[in-house]
């Protein structure tokens, strides 16, 4: 997720929302504009996203273990940003096979991958994001894709993919 300018981020409830698919083939559906192919690359590198309070809480809950034994295992500490530790270039719970291990437990910025908010308002973030992921629909127009990701925000707040 590195090189992405997020710094037009709209503000974000704090508890994301999860998109409730529609049977209307009138209404904008996730699936028009994404769908993940389980591809992995987005766990992959040597840093990955940061966890606020409520992501921290979740994982901890998530996981089942005490909270020292989650930050001394899995998390990567610097000052105040918490982050998970990365092994072999990737993030420590991505599996090959299993893809995420930690799937209900994530980072809320995680679920919210690859559709950021910020790609509305700066093309050059679609471009680079679209480049990355390939779960993103290849024959949209950037128009068409900004106006369906605009409707289903607009519905329900942040997507969680
Ligand atoms: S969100 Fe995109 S990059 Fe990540 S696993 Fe799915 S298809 Fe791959
Ligand atoms: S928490 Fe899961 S989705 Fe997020 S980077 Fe790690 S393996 Fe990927």
């Amino acid at each position: 997720m590195q090189g992405i300018n997020t710094s037009s981020h709209p503000a974000m409830p704090r508890r994301p929302q999860i998109i409730m698919q529609e049977n209307d083939s009138t209404v904008p559906r996730l699936s028009d504009i994404f769908r993940c192919t389980r591809c992995g690359y987005c766990c992959q590198g040597e840093t990955t996203v940061s966890l606020d309070q409520e992501d921290q809480q979740r994982m901890v809950d998530k996981l089942g273990l005490p909270r020292e034994e989650v930050r001394e295992k899995y998390w990567r500490v610097t000052g105040n940003v918490v982050q998970m530790k990365t092994v072999d270039g990737h993030c420590i719970f991505y599996d090959e096979e299993a893809g995420c291990t930690v799937h209900e437990g994530r980072p809320w910025r995680c679920g919210q991958w690859p559709l950021h908010p910020s790609m509305l308002s700066d093309r050059n973030n679609y471009e680079t994001i679209k480049a990355s992921c390939p779960g993103i629909t290849r024959d949209l127009e950037y128009e068409e894709f900004c106006r369906i990701l605009q409707a289903l925000l607009e519905r329900q707040g942040v997507l969680i993919c």
